[in-house]
């Protein structure tokens, strides 16, 4: 796939759009009032993958756990959204946030909107306009969804142009999968802005991550996504990270910790690999970050060799309670099952420790 070129776009230490990676993005939970549980969920959520950190900020309380975010976490690329209540937008530019997320329907009049663009404009902060199909506004209303969500969006995007705005990120979600993408297409035909893309209320467990597999993953491999967010319905956003993540890796899009090629397993298989797998993950979890590895763990045979030797390291079961190593497509040991996960997560540790040490 050839991703589609957009404009590069400044947010905190980042840079959105070009040839820049796909950012994960993530929103949190908590009020960011609260602003000690609130760092706790970015951190957890960042020691997940997360790189662009967006909070709710709806009354003043907002606004000074905001201030206290900042200044725990300076390099945090950082984005407040708000709706309704302009004036705490540019009270979040004035606590230093990066980009405010602005909503065409939640914005009570142009006059304020003209403000905005302005104050952001004169101190580099982005402005991300996300029109979402809920709150679309009234005069748009009544058309076709796809198409009103794109229309909200381009008289938006006039303002900000008029008023010499530089610095846009455009999304256009809705909980539709075909909407959504009939409406990222639009964008991206028209604009050249970076663009965040996403399904709004997706929903919780498998049914969310499923819509949103299947909506970004035509979105992505059309070259369309600058940022994303898998919005699932969960108390932390840990998940929507971790999901939004495996999309990119299986993309081929970005590569982060090790990469695991299981089979389903059958009636062939020669041993336990359920177990296998749940025991390598976490055999390997202190070396998390080792980058861009594949690891295959196969049941018997059939598949086992080949995929193992495609594979950076690989473990084939067979018979007789036996399994075969494998490193960069060469049997390294036939071991008993009882050893494997060891043999096979030692394998990696040491690769780890030889890139750390060149490193
Ligand atoms: S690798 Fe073997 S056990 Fe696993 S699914 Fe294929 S045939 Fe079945």
């Amino acid at each position: 796939m050839k991703r589609r070129k957009t404009q590069e776009v400044p947010l905190g230490p980042l840079i959105v759009g070009g040839e820049h990676p796909i950012w994960v993005e993530a929103m949190g939970r908590k009020h960011p009032g609260d602003w000690k549980a609130c760092l706790g969920e970015i951190d957890q959520a960042f020691s997940r993958g997360c790189e662009i950190f967006r909070v709710a900020v709806f009354d003043e309380e907002g606004i000074a756990g905001l201030r206290e975010i900042r200044k725990k976490r300076q390099n945090l690329p950082l984005v407040a959204d708000i709706h309704f209540t302009m004036q705490l937008a540019f009270q979040a530019i004035e606590v230093g946030v990066d980009a405010i997320r602005i909503n065409p329907g939640t914005v009570p009049n142009q006059l304020v909107l003209e403000r905005l663009i302005e104050f952001a404009r004169d101190r580099g902060v982005v402005l991300r306009i996300g029109a979402n199909a809920g709150s679309l506004p009234h005069v748009f209303r009544g058309k076709e969804r796809s198409q009103a969500l794109f229309e909200s969006i381009a008289e938006c995007v006039n303002l900000a142009e008029k008023k010499g705005m530089k610095y846009l990120i455009l999304s256009a979600k809705s909980s539709s999968v075909e909407e959504t993408v009939t409406v990222y297409r639009k964008l991206h035909e028209n604009f050249s802005y970076p663009l965040h893309i996403g399904l709004t209320e997706a929903g919780s467990g498998l049914e969310g991550i499923v819509k949103s597999s299947v909506a970004l993953g035509i979105l992505l491999e059309e070259g369309i996504g600058d940022t994303l967010r898998v919005s699932l319905t969960s108390r932390s956003p840990v998940l929507e990270v971790e999901v939004g993540w495996e999309i990119l890796k299986a993309l081929g899009l970005r590569s982060r910790g090790v990469r695991i090629v299981s089979c389903p397993t059958c009636a062939r298989v020669r041993g336990d690999v359920v177990s296998f797998v749940r025991e390598f993950r976490k055999a390997i979890a202190p070396f998390e970050k080792a980058l861009g590895l594949t690891i295959a763990i196969m049941g018997c045979e059939v598949n086992g060799p080949g995929e193992a030797r495609e594979a950076d390291f690989g473990l084939a079961l067979s018979g007789g309670g036996k399994a075969v190593l494998f490193a960069r497509g060469e049997v390294v040991a036939v071991v008993s099952q009882k050893e494997g996960i060891d043999r096979l997560a030692s394998l990696v540790r040491e690769r780890v420790k030889g890139e750390e040490k060149t490193t």
